[in-house]
């Protein structure tokens, strides 16, 4: 039963309270057995029993839970560094796209890809995404789209599970954009999603999740929604990509499905966010890909004051968000979305759980949540936010179990 002690500032992160509730507690300390938390309080209250246990030192750094990417496409063939030239030099996404490149261009990657060579690729990113202390990400389909690669790619994320160093949940986005060979037959491609490629799915067990990109340039909200309840008649929770590029009916769609969650949304309009308000859909924001694509990003803002919960990932993707640093996009979150330091860390952890309905067991510290949790080298939420430096996490826990640790090897940094 080990106790980790002298923590600067621990952050439980409770399910439930506002946007800014993250259970701050002062000098604290955190037990945990068997893959759990068992008790989390401040240090001087520590109950007796636990004393004479394994202790570690956190060294008057600060402890959060596991960090959870709620929104990743994962899994695909090659990069788009040539689309970057292209658009800093102000080539939209979409003239781009019209051109050939961008998500078909993946496509024809990750067709191509052997899926060893996809499951190498995705562990080795994992490797490198797992020592910045996220302990849980949701991964997507959606550049294979055709019935083969699609399953293919969801095999490559039950792999991964195994592996065991980060937990995968799997999302099928078959409705990501129309594929070439069904360019001129956009009905056929919905009836293949719908009358094959789902009930394949559905038989390996192999998505939870039905997510579909609502945008002029992809699917529109009445395709998106058939394509919603198909998936939802299999079992899958639906999710959307909503309102990125233009305000497609996108945030609307996801209440009135009961969506878990509505992506994007940079272009949502204020009825959009009232109809989000009263259903209890998470908004996930993306801000690197607002970043990268130049956008104005979400009204985080509009939709805390409506008591929309607001997460916040990173859309990691070949194209408009490149970089699965998730601390990146926190800080991104607090400049350019006007969100303080805790609200952005609720949104990584117990918001980003509930996004992707893990809630009940991951993204907070109390006790009988799972004992993910990761071990950042600052005093605090907002030194931690503020000074952005490539990795100030030390330790990543993930059940308990350490996945990368060096609290002990490396120097406390200078905070004073
Ligand atoms: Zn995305």
């Amino acid at each position: 039963m080990p106790v980790l002690k002298n923590i600067s500032a621990l952050y439980t992160c409770p399910p439930d309270g506002g946007q800014h509730d993250v259970g701050e507690i002062r000098n604290a300390a955190m037990v945990w057995a068997d893959g759990q938390i068992i008790w989390s309080g401040p240090e001087p209250d520590l109950p007796k029993i636990y004393k004479g246990y394994l202790t570690y030192d956190a060294r008057g750094r600060m402890v959060i839970p596991g960090l959870i990417d709620c929104h990743t496409h994962l899994a695909f063939g090659g990069w788009r560094a040539d689309e970057f030239e292209m658009r800093s030099l102000g080539r939209s996404y979409l003239d781009i796209a019209k051109a050939g490149g961008g998500i078909l261009s993946s496509v024809d990657a990750t067709r191509q890809a052997a899926p060893e060579k996809l499951l190498e690729k995705c562990r080795v990113l994992i490797s490198h995404i797992v020592k910045l202390g996220v302990t849980t990400i949701e991964a997507k389909t959606g550049y294979g789209l055709d019935l083969d690669t699609e399953l293919s790619v969801l095999r490559v994320y039950r792999q991964l599970n195994n592996i065991g160093l980060i937990e995968i949940i799997p999302t099928y986005l078959g409705a990501h954009t129309i594929p070439p060979e069904y360019s001129k037959d956009r009905r056929k491609y919905m009836r293949t999603i719908i009358n094959t490629v789902l009930p394949m799915v559905n038989i390996e067990g192999s998505a939870r999740f039905i997510d579909v990109f609502v945008e002029d340039s992809a699917f529109t909200a009445d395709e998106a929604r058939r394509i919603l309840m198909a998936g939802m008649e299999f079992g899958l929770r639906a999710k959307v990509h909503a309102d990125q590029l233009s305000a497609c009916g996108g945030a609307e769609l996801a209440a009135e499905v009961g969506a878990v969650s509505a992506d994007h949304l940079e272009r949502v309009t204020d009825q959009g966010i009232q109809r989000l308000s009263k259903t209890g859909v998470v908004a996930v924001s993306l801000p690197l890909a607002s970043f990268y694509l130049k956008q104005p990003p979400l009204p985080a803002r509009k939709l805390i004051d409506s008591k929309v919960p607001v997460a916040v990932a990173t859309d990691f993707n070949p194209g408009s968000a490149p970089s699965w640093h998730l601390p990146l996009a926190m800080t991104m979150a607090c400049t350019m979305q006007s969100m303080s330091p805790a609200e952005v860390l609720k949104g990584a952890t117990a918001y980003a759980a509930r996004a992707i309905s893990v809630d009940d067991t991951l993204g907070s510290l109390q006790p009988g949540m799972q004992a993910d949790f990761a071990i950042i080298d600052a005093p605090d939420v907002n030194h931690w936010l503020y000074h952005f430096r490539p990795n100030a996490c030390v330790a990543t826990y993930k059940k308990g179990r350490a996945l990368h640790d060096v609290s002990e090897t490396e120097a406390v940094y200078p905070w004073y």
